[in-house]
């Protein structure tokens, strides 16, 4: 049952866009030494901006000025003084949020509700948070040494977030970076080089070099980079690891995940049925942590899902700017083609599907929230990080054969927890092995709390106190 309702777009007008970009190098815009590519709106596939392809010899300039900012400037400067420039940018971010939301939307293809309410404030509330922590960096029990320069490789899930997640501490504990935004999302992170420029942050603090994996493997092979830190697909953090193996670099990994969402009998089931829908629709499931299978007791099954689908018919997928849309676009062409990789094989494995009814638009990238039943643990679907709008719903009787089902994946990097007893979920909490674990909510961010995996999802910890040991000479 689609709602009739009037469309309420956002305007583009706030955003300045460009017809090309270069790389921000040095504290300037520089023309790069190698080729350029082109990034698109996943919601009509429309040519955005070219962009620079960085080149091994631009990513050695981007180094080279990481280091001679870290020696000249940024690495000697005391603590209060750096929390003045991260304060400055976290007030910028607030002044520019609509041009950052709008564009970030527009570029990623998530909903312009989600980058204005959650992406763009949990941006400005990580600089806020590390900022704070700058001059008071002997309280927090890794020293006070910062490491030195910082190579740092995004996705193009939430990137402004993940660019936040990543600067913020790096530049907190004193150290200079130098970062690759994902290749389909670079725009948000060359805004925020010139949110740089615009703060005053003394040049080669924070370089910003575009390009695909090449780039990436030229930033975490550099052998003037003292730390990785990665956020992306298990795959490409294996090769990372094996490329850093044998050096003296620091390493933290954020990787995939599979997270279950388990719903006890006990549970208020309209509260879990939200949280089931931002568990798995919030951004599409483009999410490391998504609740993207869900764990429900038998006894309840039958009622969850008839409400889970009734609530299912009531999302508006389609203009990410539109203010009233919950389900933007998918992010490419090639994330497209794998959810529908996955989701055919969920079929012929013999797992029921279903999705509400719903118009989708004719161009750009798009995929129905979808709904899977009847799924066994040996399937595909309930294995495989889709990262997609997709849910995989199994069954448990007991307290035990969740806790075994949900462990059974070789991720471990969030899952959620829904009943009204307070033992079970201390209970829950202390046999799941996930990075983080919710309680009658999911999807919950804050920059005072540490976020990362276990097993295949990864090590290290970003957010909070815990995650300035990255940063710091005494943290490992
Ligand atoms: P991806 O691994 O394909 O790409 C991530 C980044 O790595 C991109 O910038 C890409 O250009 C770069 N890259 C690709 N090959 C590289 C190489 N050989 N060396 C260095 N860099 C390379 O991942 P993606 O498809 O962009 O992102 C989706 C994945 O990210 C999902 O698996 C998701 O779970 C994960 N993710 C994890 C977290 C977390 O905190 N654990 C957060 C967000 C996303």
């Amino acid at each position: 049952m689609q709602l009739e309702y009037a469309p309420a777009p956002e305007s583009r007008g706030v955003v300045d866009l460009k017809p090309s970009y270069g790389l921000f190098v040095d504290g300037e815009f520089v023309d790069g030494h190698g080729t350029s590519f082109k990034t698109l709106n996943p919601a009509s596939e429309e040519v955005l901006a070219e962009v620079a392809e960085a080149s091994d010899a631009d990513v050695d300039a981007a180094v080279k000025a990481a280091r001679r900012a870290h020696s000249r400037t940024w690495g000697r400067m005391p603590g209060a003084e750096r929390a003045k420039y991260l304060f400055r940018i976290a007030r910028i971010i607030q002044e520019r949020s609509r041009e950052l939301a709008v564009l970030e939307s527009l570029d990623n293809g998530k909903p312009i509700k989600e980058a204005r309410d959650v992406d763009v404030p949990q941006v400005a509330a990580n600089f806020f948070y590390f900022a704070g922590w700058a001059d008071k960096l002997e309280h927090a029990g890794h020293g006070t040494e910062s490491i030195g320069v910082a190579g740092q490789v995004i996705p193009w899930n939430f990137p402004l977030l993940m660019l936040a997640w990543k600067v913020a501490p790096a530049l907190a504990c004193g150290n200079t970076v130098v970062l690759k935004p994902a290749e389909t999302t670079p725009l948000t992170a060359l805004l925020f080089a010139e949110i740089c420029q615009q703060a005053d942050l003394p040049p080669g603090v924070v370089n910003v070099v575009t390009g695909a994996g090449a780039t990436g493997q030229a930033v975490v092979s550099h052998p003037d980079v003292d730390k990785v830190a990665f956020t992306g697909s298990t795959e490409v953090g294996k090769a990372i690891a094996r490329a850093v193996a044998g050096t003296d670099k620091r390493l933290t990994l954020e990787l995939g995940g599979k997270a279950a969402n388990i719903v006890f009998e006990d549970a208020p089931i309209d509260q879990a049925v939200e949280g089931l829908v931002t568990g798995i629709f919030f951004n599409q499931g483009h999410v490391c942590c998504a609740g993207s299978r869900l764990l429900v007791q038998e006894s309840v099954a039958d009622e969850v899902l008839e409400r889970l689908r009734r609530r299912m018919s009531t999302l508006r997928v389609g203009d990410p700017l539109d203010k009233n849309t919950d389900v933007g676009a998918i992010n490419s062409a090639e994330q497209l083609a794998r959810i529908r990789e996955l989701s055919a094989a969920g079929e012929a494995e013999g797992a029921e599907r279903w999705s509400p009814a719903c118009d989708l638009p004719e161009r750009g990238y798009w995929f129905a929230p979808t709904v899977f039943t009847g799924v066994s643990q040996a399937h595909r679907i309930a294995r495989e990080e889709i990262f997609g709008p997709v849910l995989s719903v199994l069954t448990f009787r007991t307290p035990d054969e969740a806790v075994d089902k949900a462990n059974n994946t070789p991720y471990g990097l969030s899952a959620g927890v829904w009943t009204e007893k307070g033992s079970r979920i201390l209970q829950m909490a202390g046999a799941l092995r996930a990075g983080v674990v919710w309680a009658n909510t999911f999807n919950q961010f804050d920059p005072t709390s540490p976020f990362g995996g276990y097993k295949e999802s990864g090590y290290g910890r970003e957010g909070g106190r815990h995650g300035l040991a990255a940063y710091l000479k005494g943290g490992e």
